[in-house]
Order: structure tokens, then sequence, then C-alpha cells
């Protein structure tokens, strides 16, 4: 079985690996997750019997791993920015595979720059609002409170947070909605989708560098994340915070690369990309 992820180069879905993980606070490792999820993809079939789609009709391209530095987050934010304007600047649609959750932060400054009225929208366990985190403000913890500067407290929603401090928590429970709530909210509106795959159970995907209890079963993230794209104007999305390291089984890629083929299949049939 060939890679799904043998992309055929004329599609407006460009997927890229940002293998960046200088902020992990607990455990690093992130930086191997753009890799695993493209060697897992051996295992697992190009159909959907969900979507009844196959990838091999659905176009996209892959331009594999993005090479960042290592430390001082700045200089990878600005080459994942680039790297995704120019993606939108000629009609694609960039779709991030992290990497740590900080890197999307410049995904989205990208897409920001060129949908004014962006809004972003956030599945994740944690609220990563913190203002700054052991002394900075650019990291994986602070990195939608980063987004919320950018685009503002309206155009930011939080679905599935279930760990925060006492001050995120206020802040959070003000940002957090509903998929039906999003969809109303952002009607024909650009969206980004930005997703931690720590919103999954620890059961589910433990390779991850901070594993939360209570969280999401597979087929509910799946469900949520084909709903969501299906009906958003989805102008940029990513799938970050794969640890595969830290899962000798492997699922973890696996359950990683099933959401990524799924997520590409509904972005054939969203209204950005019909
Ligand atoms: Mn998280
Ligand atoms: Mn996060």
């Amino acid at each position: 079985m060939n890679s799904f992820l043998a992309s055929k180069p004329e599609g407006r879905i460009v997927l890229f690996g940002a293998p960046f993980d200088s902020t992990s606070s607990y455990r690093p490792g992130s930086r191997f997750g753009p890799q695993a999820i493209r060697e897992a993809s051996h295992s697992l079939e190009t159909f959907s019997p969900e979507q009844l789609l196959d990838l091999e009709e659905c176009p996209f391209t892959d331009d594999h791993d993005l090479e960042l530095p290592f430390g001082d987050p700045c200089p990878a934010l600005d080459l994942i920015e680039q790297k995704a304007a120019r993606v939108i600047s000629h009609g694609g649609v960039p779709f991030l595979l992290g990497g740590e959750h900080l890197v999307s932060l410049g995904a989205i400054r990208a897409a920001s720059s060129m949908y004014p009225n962006l809004r972003v929208v956030h599945l994740d366990a944690h609220a990563d609002l913190r203002d700054e985190y052991l002394g900075m403000r650019l990291s994986h913890a602070t990195v939608m409170r980063r987004v919320l500067d950018l685009v503002g407290q309206d155009r930011l929603h939080q679905i599935g947070i279930r760990s925060c401090t006492r001050e995120e928590h206020e802040l959070s429970s003000r940002l957090s909605t509903t998929p039906e709530k999003v969809s109303l909210l952002a009607g024909e509106n650009p969206c980004y989708l930005t997703c931690d795959i720590d919103i999954l159970d620890p059961s589910v995907l433990p390779g991850t560098g901070t594993p939360d209890p209570g969280g999401l079963s597979f087929r509910e993230l799946s469900n949520l994340l084909v709903s969501m794209i299906t009906r958003l104007r989805v102008v940029g999305m990513d799938i970050v915070e794969l640890s595969p390291g830290l899962d000798p089984s492997g699922v973890s890629a696996v359950v990683a690369a099933k959401l990524v083929r799924e997520s590409l299949l509904a972005l054939h049939r969203a209204p950005a990309c019909g």
C-alpha cells in the first residue's frame, strides 16, 4: 500500500510539516510528528467509508517539512508564516502538521493578514491562554493568547477545553462554544481551524507532550473535524502536538494520520475548496 500522502501536485490543499518543539515544557518530541504521520499513513487505506471519498480522487500537495531553526521561536514562526502566506496567495489552503502548538501562530498570522475578518476555531484540551509561561510570551502554553491579541475576543472560538488556570478559565469560558454556534456565527467568514491532538483522551492518543485525562474518543473528534470543515469556510488548518516517541506502540501516529485523511477529504468537500 502506498502512503496516502503521496500527493498529486495540482492540489489546492497544501500540506507541510513544521517540525519544531523548542518551547515544549513537559515532554518534547513533537518535532518528529510530521514524519511519523507520513510513515503511519502507509498503514491506512486512501478510501474513507465514513465520507465515501478516496484521496486518490481528491488532489492535494504535500510540500514535506520546513527546515526550521531550534531555540528562539521567532525565526521559525517567520518561516512558517512566509510559507503559509505563499500558499494562500496562490489560492491554496495551508494544512500544517506540527510540531508543538506554537507553530500554528505562524500560519494564523499569514491567514489573518490575508483575511482581515478571519475567525479562529481552537480545538484543544488546554486553553493555551496564558500571557506568558516560564517567562516566555511565545510558547505552546500562550499561543492562543497571542492569537487573541491578533484577532480579538469575538473571533476566537474554543471547543473541548478541559484544562486551564483560574485566570485562563475566566477568559476561556467567554470564548467557549459549540460547533453549531460557530457555524451560525461564522457564516461565510473565513475560518482557520487549529486542532491540538491532545483534545483526544490519552487512552486514544498517549503520544502527546501534555496528555490530560477526560478527552474525546477518536470517533467524536473525527466527526467534529469533518462537520466543522464541511460547514465552515476553512482557509487554513493544522493538526499539532503529536509526539510519536512517547507511544512505542505507534498507534498515536496512526490515529493522527487517520484524522489527517478525514480532514483532507472533508476539505475537498468544503466550500473553500469545492
Ligand atoms: Mn493541548
Ligand atoms: Mn495546545
